[in-house]
């Protein structure tokens, strides 16, 4: 398995995606391209001459296969489909998503389905048809947006539930994955560590959230008060987490919502 990292318009303070290969290092086979990510033509070139290279040397690239629909995720993955014949996969989730954005998914991929020697793990909470790709020889798992090697993970209740992403998170944790490779930055050794810091990490804000709670307020007051630790600039991004725990809360019968602002339950 070998990462190509790709400029991508991506969220700061991440400027790469990386797109995984997965198949022998030496000799023919088939090899699998996991989120060919990059929209720019330079960058885009940049990946052609390292498929190209692939195919000289005998492997070929069997399928396009992507975790979700960001932006930052499937820049390439007609460009590869096209100059690989490979069909682009993904779950149907993301496939619907899409569908209105001329990428065309001709392989849907369910939870546990098995592409080459990779197990597909569904993971909503990031995105609804989040994908990680486990390597069944290595132990090693592709997580896509579930975990980042550089900066944080966005749950937006655009596209995100804190609910999911946290049964997700747990989820991957039960497989035992021996590493961690993110979409940016670099690959994490102590998986299962990290994934139990993710959980805490998100446990410690939903704690603060909770305890910002009280009379009616607004998203922005409550930001000020549960992410007084993290810097002003980033509180307009903040603000989408915790309206995704807030969701949460209210769901788990801790919060309620009045109008636009929050109160306590
Ligand atoms: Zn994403």
């Amino acid at each position: 398995m070998r990462a190509i990292s790709l400029a991508t318009p991506t969220l700061p303070p991440a400027t790469h995606t990386s797109a995984y290969l997965v198949g022998p290092d030496d000799g023919p086979g088939e090899l699998w391209i996991v989120d060919p990510a990059t929209p720019y033509p330079d960058q885009q070139a940049v990946l052609r001459a390292a498929l190209d290279a692939e195919a000289d040397a005998g492997r070929r690239v069997a399928g396009v296969l992507l975790t979700h629909h960001h932006g930052d995720h499937v820049g390439a993955a007609t460009m590869v489909a096209a100059h690989t014949g490979a069909p682009i996969a993904a779950h149907p989730l993301t496939a619907a998503r899409l569908a209105g954005r001329g990428i065309e998914v001709a392989w849907p991929l369910e939870d546990e389905a098995q592409v080459g020697p990779l197990t597909c793990v569904w993971t909503p909470g990031h995105a609804p048809g989040h994908l990680c790709f486990l390597d069944r020889a290595t132990g090693a798992m592709i997580v896509g947006d579930m975990v980042a090697g550089v900066g944080t993970i966005l749950v937006d209740p655009d596209d995100g539930d804190m609910t999911s992403y946290l049964a997700s998170l747990a989820r991957m944790r039960a497989l035992g994955p021996t590493a961690l490779l993110p979409a940016h930055g670099p690959m994490i050794g102590a998986a299962v560590a990290k994934l139990d810091e993710y959980v805490a990490h998100r446990l410690m804000r939903e704690a603060r959230v909770a305890a910002a709670l009280g009379a009616p307020a607004s998203i922005r007051a409550l930001v000020a008060i549960a992410y007084a630790d993290t810097p002003a600039p980033l509180w307009p991004l903040a603000a989408r987490s915790l309206e995704a725990h807030l969701v949460k809360l209210e769901r788990d019968g801790r919060a309620r919502r009045i109008g636009d602002d929050w109160a306590l339950a």
